[in-house]
């Protein structure tokens, strides 16, 4: 058995020894290092093998090119985006209002029109240019 460990002080792993077969090439995936360096990046070196008798082998090896970062959303994805939290509200609001179309609810004829526009408006809602939910009549919020 031979040691590997990584021989960059910047990385997580320096200095950290672990148990490797003696066949392990620098090539061999399993010397690559698995650590992460000071600004968050994987350090994906070549671990340094240090045999049973102390010596070093150390590969010089360059870290790997960070992953380029994700496109910014364009302007249709922030919409579809913006739509879709918008009706999981509309859909909440729907529900939490549900009570004040009950034959037996506590309203007075002009709040159960109210409530009826209300909900109307939210259906209405998303199918808008620029969309926007209707405020909540509040004695639908107290009940
Ligand atoms: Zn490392």
């Amino acid at each position: 058995m031979v040691t590997l460990e990584c021989g960059y002080d910047d990385c997580s792993l320096y200095g950290i020894g672990r148990e490797g077969p003696d066949d392990v090439a620098p090539d061999d995936e399993r010397r690559v290092c698995g650590g992460l360096c000071e600004d968050g990046q994987r350090c994906g070196r070549v671990f340094d093998r240090l045999g049973a008798n102390g010596e070093r082998e150390h590969v010089e090896s360059d870290r790997p090119e960070p992953p380029p970062p994700p496109p910014e959303p364009t302007a249709e994805e922030k919409k579809q985006a913006a739509l879709f939290g918008l009706r999981q509200l509309r859909t909440a609001a729907l529900v939490a209002s549900d009570w004040t179309q009950l034959p037996d609810s506590p309203l007075t004829p002009e709040q159960k029109a109210e409530a009826t526009a209300y909900r109307k408006a939210l259906r209405d809602a998303l199918g808008k240019k620029d969309p926007k939910l209707p405020d909540t009549p509040a004695f639908v919020l107290v009940r």
